[in-house]
């Protein structure tokens, strides 16, 4: 039997705070209060099942053809576990962003994913990165960050994700050689104001810093503070949504 429930949401609370998240290759989420949860344990299930699956194929496509369709049955029970333990990291994650964001009476702003499959491929890399990258688990991830906000009445707000990895939460300064950035792998250190650290960190912080800009609307908007330097990067042009 299928029941629906229909449930008015209650008033997205009015709040100048914002809580950054980033969505990252090494860390699922980062917020910009120091939050992080590591992809490490969830990529080796996922990478477990992708070679059990590679084998599984194989096996699929020769032997007799008993064996043949005990694989095939086989594959289709393995994409159900691989799924639900992916849902169960992602329930998980956005329960505990949107419970820290009530308790603190906070907005959420996120990176409007939209373009995250050719942001998180700018650079090149290894069959194995692409494969965790290009997946639903992201979409999905915001999808129940979004639900679970609307009915904890914690708005969300979407930001434009162009730079947001390479502008120091600082000093809001981008490298002037568009070649190069002040992101390098995992770290990141500013060459302006030389703040040093976690680059997940510093790119939550901006996205949470674009999202305040977006919530106070006549408050301070966001310029780099070089003289002479007046690239447009972070405009911003976010969406409140809902
Ligand atoms: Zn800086």
């Amino acid at each position: 039997i299928q029941i629906c429930v229909e449930k008015k949401p209650p008033k997205q609370q009015d709040t100048d705070k914002v809580i950054g998240v980033d969505f990252g290759r090494t860390d699922i989420a980062h917020t910009s209060e120091g939050d992080n949860w590591n992809g490490q344990q969830l990529n080796r299930v996922r990478d477990h099942y992708s070679k059990l699956r590679a084998a599984l194929q194989r096996k699929a496509s020769k032997g007799t053809r008993s064996s043949r369709r005990r694989c095939r049955e086989l594959l289709q029970r393995l994409s159900g576990k691989e799924r639900r333990f992916q849902a169960w990291v992602n329930h998980r994650i956005s329960k505990a962003i949107v419970s820290r964001a009530k308790t603190t009476n906070s907005a959420i702003a996120l990176e409007d994913l939209t373009g995250i499959r050719e942001r998180v491929n700018q650079q090149p890399r290894s069959k194995t990165e692409r494969r965790r990258a290009n997946s639903w688990a992201f979409y999905q991830l915001r999808q129940f960050l979004e639900y679970k906000a609307r009915v904890a009445g914690v708005s969300l707000i979407l930001v434009p994700p162009a730079y947001t990895s390479q502008t120091c939460h600082r000093c809001l300064h981008i490298h002037p050689d568009p070649a190069q950035s002040y992101r390098s792998g995992k770290k990141f250190k500013c060459g302006h104001c030389g703040w040093e650290g976690d680059a997940d960190l510093n790119g939550a912080n901006v996205i949470a810093l674009l999202g305040a800009a977006v919530n106070q609307p006549r408050g301070s908007w966001l310029a780099c503070q070089l003289q002479g330097y007046r690239k447009p990067a972070l405009y911003c042009e976010a969406v409140r949504v809902g």
